[in-house]
């Protein structure tokens, strides 16, 4: 099968198209032949070596597809069955093996590329707007980069809650975007941000930040929160944020700091069917727009993280075998 590989740590043209053996499904695993691919950042953090695997291996963890073989202690799922999953190594290929505790089933109704580039953020914006700090009606809350992936999916959500979402982007066609996903508020990157936020909340400051952007953003997002409120740092697009002292909480107001990560708000199974089921069923009914911003052969893939990281792509981005 074509797969994209890496066997050095580095920009994106460690990213190489290779013809590799199948892989092979254990007695728990399916195996799946991927419809769409889905690109996230993450995937340039391993791609650099800033997070630890080993190589050479094959990139990508994301994906929608049509079961092709079912293990041998697998029930439930059937070949032919169309699942998706945002946990298994080695996705930017043509099959992918999936343990079955990592699969859900896609709703009739979800496109392909919807389905395979849903999963990853969308349970990243509902595990933060439902369990990191659950925004209620009338709260305000901050969400950086709001065009991108998850900023347009936790954007749409909270506003559906009654939630005023303030964001930040770079363009004018990034702020066009947001404001269609429902944000109140645009705001521009800037040394003025957090002074721009506490003028759009009486000098209050803001509930919750839910920053994704890291080193350029963190700043603005403690001197934006009011007093008690939370800072969830969930990202690190621009970088990863320095060594920091505690005690500034205290002088910023009682704040909470967080460092989540959505493996630990899928902990099991019944969690990861209640997020997944959530976002798929919120797609299916139209609640939920998932914008694939950018689509691009499995081969390229090397162009789509250049354009992720460039700050090119809008929405989700994925990759098409
Ligand atoms: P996005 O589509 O949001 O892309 C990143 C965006 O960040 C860019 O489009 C850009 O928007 C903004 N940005 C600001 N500064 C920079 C910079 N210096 N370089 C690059 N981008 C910058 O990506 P995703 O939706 O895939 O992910 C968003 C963040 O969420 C990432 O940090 C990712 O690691 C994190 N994440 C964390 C998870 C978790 O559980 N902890 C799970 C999923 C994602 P603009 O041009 O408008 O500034």
């Amino acid at each position: 099968m074509r797969a994209i590989t890496v066997s050095r740590f580095g920009g994106p043209d460690v990213l190489e198209v290779a013809d590799v053996p199948d892989p092979t499904p254990g007695p728990n695993d399916l195996l799946v032949r991927t419809e769409a691919i889905g690109v996230n950042f993450i995937d340039t953090y391993f791609r650099t070596g800033a997070y630890a695997v080993d190589l050479p291996y094959v990139a990508g963890a994301e994906g929608s597809g049509v079961v092709t073989q079912v293990g041998a202690e697998v029930r439930d799922v059937r070949v032919g069955d169309r699942v998706a999953w945002s946990s298994a190594p080695g996705s930017y290929a043509e099959l992918v093996v999936v343990p079955a505790s990592a699969a859900v089933p896609v709703p009739d109704g979800v496109p392909a590329p919807q389905a395979a580039s849903a999963l990853l953020q969308g349970m990243t914006a509902h595990y933060l707007l439902h369990s990191v700090y659950p925004a209620q009606p009338g709260d305000t809350v901050l969400v950086h980069a709001g065009a991108g992936g998850v900023g347009l999916i936790l954007t749409q959500l909270a506003a559906a809650r009654g939630v005023r979402v303030i964001t930040t982007v770079s363009t004018d066609a990034k702020a066009e975007l947001s404001r269609a996903a429902g944000a109140a508020e645009v705001l521009r990157y800037g040394d003025d941000l957090a002074e721009q936020v506490r003028g759009l909340t009486g000098g209050e400051g803001v509930a919750a930040v839910y920053d994704g952007v890291g080193a350029s953003t963190f700043e603005a997002s403690l001197t934006s929160t009011r007093i008690r409120g939370t800072v969830a740092l969930f990202g690190a697009a621009s970088g990863p944020v320095p060594p920091f002292d505690p005690q500034r909480l205290n002088a910023l107001g009682s704040l909470f700091l967080t460092r989540p990560t959505l493996a630990h708000y899928t902990r099991d199974r019944a969690e990861l069917l209640w997020r997944s089921g959530d976002v798929f069923a919120a797609i299916a009914d139209g609640r939920l727009r998932i914008r694939v911003g950018a689509q691009y052969p499995l081969d390229r893939a090397a162009d789509a993280h250049r354009d992720l990281q460039g700050r090119q792509t809008t929405g989700s981005v994925v990759l098409i075998p």
